[in-house]
């Protein structure tokens, strides 16, 4: 493994049997995983290059054993790293050898359907797409839509804060989700927000949603539900460079239309979707952009109007329109298989995932052709274009040596080159361990102390998903809060990585 993770516990290592037999007490039946073989298949999430064996697998069934279980955990002193579905493509819920593995994938219940107050409240191992399926007869949807949508979780999503096509106009999970119930790690179980759209004191709703695994364990979420637009079609233009679909991009939101999705990909990314799913995309064109647009039949036909106007005097090559829900569907399905159809194209690529200023589209575009150049790699581009979220592939060989390194520094730059231009390390996929290391580029050491802070307030021997998000760990008595326990104090031997 590359990333530098904490160093595991030899006196956690060694108690394993006695930790695995505390832990089928509290969640019995075959609610513990502890054979190899069972566990090989929890050891990586989305990000396959890094594998690691957990100490343990649990997957519990009720808040109860949640609580029960982060409350042995936490007397122990033995690492927690919670699991939805692990689709994470930052390594999120990559394991630790000497850490428990707490997978919510048993909390796969839809709890309530609340039609009059337009919300679900369900439990975190429901698939995203799932919510979806479970109001779709009253002609509602859950608008967050991550391309893993059939897989991942919506406890995933909330602490990723994941997205999707849909949230340039509907929103990140972080706007969909009205309330949370989730447990400590001492224990405790917590309730924040509701069914009710705002509630006073701190925003503790925000907080949690995108603290990737860090801060608790979610067990409960009531997502905001909305009625399907009475009309919705897309459009396909292509561009003869991506310089002028970037600029169509820009000038489209400054029309003031917000769609209801507008994706983009180049030439490699639409060949590779073309071949993969036959979506009907132009082969000669060097970009392409899906706009969607929703609403009442009259916006929508005044809009797309707008849109293709406002393409031609960008140069476009080729617009074409849905002129069915299946159609519309095909678009999408290009996109929506856009990284599988890349697999077919590369024995390995490595999805990377920054977010910029919109109007810096045209130079990061261009900057990432020198850099593909630079390390020798090729790079397909597929990405949210509406909200600056890009989503380059790097097309690698991982049997080539070098070139997984190639490509791990060629993702880097790409990150280095998006904050350099004023935006962040990441748009949908958290840091995880990926971006770990990279979070100095963007922070300061007291922005990361300050961020450190509120982690020790929640988990103050930092035992909840530890290695991930903070490139150094600091001790909370340095960031000026200790807890001591039974004499203890927190992290002896303290890992710096
Ligand atoms: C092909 C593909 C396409 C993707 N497309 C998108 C996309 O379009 N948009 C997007 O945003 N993401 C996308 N992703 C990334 C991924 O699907 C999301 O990050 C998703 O939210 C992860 O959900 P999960 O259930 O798989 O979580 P996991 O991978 O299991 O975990 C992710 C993180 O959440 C934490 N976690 C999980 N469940 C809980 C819980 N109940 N309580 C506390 N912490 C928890 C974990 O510790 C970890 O840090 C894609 C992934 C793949 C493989």
């Amino acid at each position: 493994m590359a990333v530098l993770m904490p160093k595991p516990s030899a006196a956690v290592l060694g108690r394993r049997a006695a930790i695995v037999s505390a832990l089928k007490a509290i969640v019995p039946g075959e609610g513990v995983v502890d054979a190899a073989n069972e566990m090989r298949v929890f050891e990586s999430d989305g990000l396959t290059a890094y594998r690691q064996m957990p100490l343990v697998v649990v997957l519990p069934e009720t808040v109860d054993q949640v609580a029960a279980v982060l409350r042995y955990c936490h007397a122990e002193r033995i690492p927690v790293v919670p699991r939805g579905s692990g689709t994470s493509l930052s390594g999120g819920a990559l394991p630790l050898e000497d850490g428990v593995l707490l997978v919510l994938s048993r909390f796969n219940r839809v709890l309530d359907i609340d039609f009059d107050n337009r919300c679900a409240v369900v439990q975190p191992g429901v698939t995203n797409l799932g919510i979806t399926r479970a109001v779709e007869h009253r002609g509602f949807y859950y608008a967050p839509d991550p391309s893993s949508q059939i897989a991942c979780s919506i406890g995933g999503n909330v602490a990723e804060n994941s997205g999707g096509v849909h949230s340039l106009k509907y929103g990140l999970t972080a706007n969909n989700v009205l309330g949370i119930e989730f447990v400590t790690i001492e224990g405790e179980v917590i309730r924040l927000g509701g069914k009710h759209l705002d509630s006073e004191g701190y925003d503790l709703l925000g907080l949690m949603t995108g603290s990737e695994g860090l801060l608790g364990v979610v067990t409960e979420v009531t997502v905001r539900i909305l009625q399907a637009p009475e009309t919705a079609r897309a459009v396909l233009i292509g561009f003869p460079s991506s310089e002028q679909a970037g600029a169509a991009v820009a000038a489209i939101i400054a029309e003031g239309i917000i769609p209801g999705g507008m994706e983009m990909m180049d030439r490699p990314a639409i060949h590779a979707a073309e071949d993969f799913v036959h979506a009907g995309y132009p082969r000669d064109v060097e970009a392409l952009l899906i706009v969607e647009l929703d609403g009442p039949k009259a916006e929508v036909d005044h809009l797309l109007a707008a849109v293709e106007r406002i393409s031609h005097t960008h140069g476009c090559a080729s617009a074409k329109v849905s002129q069915s829900d299946e159609e519309r569907a095909a678009f999408w399905a290009g996109r929506k298989a856009a990284f599988p159809a890349v697999g077919r194209i590369s024995p390995d690529y490595y999805c990377m995932d920054g977010t910029i200023p919109r109007k810096e589209l045209p130079k990061v575009l261009a900057g990432m052709k020198d850099l593909s150049v630079k390390h020798g790699l090729r790079v397909a581009n597929v990405f949210h274009a509406g909200d600056g979220n890009l989503h380059p592939l790097i097309l690698y060989d991982a049997n080539k040596p070098g070139e997984l390194e190639s490509a791990e520094e060629f993702g880097n730059d790409i990150l280095r080159l998006c904050v350099a231009v004023g935006g962040v390390l990441t748009g949908e996929h958290g840091v995880g361990v990926e971006k770990r290391d990279l979070m100095p580029e963007m922070f300061s050491d007291d922005d990361l102390k300050h961020q450190q802070r509120v982690k020790c307030a929640f988990d103050s021997e930092h035992l909840l998903n530890p290695g991930k998000v903070f490139p150094l760990l600091h001790r909370c008595a340095e960031l000026g809060r200790m807890h001591v326990h039974k004499g203890q104090v927190a992290f002896p031997d303290l890992p710096r990585f």
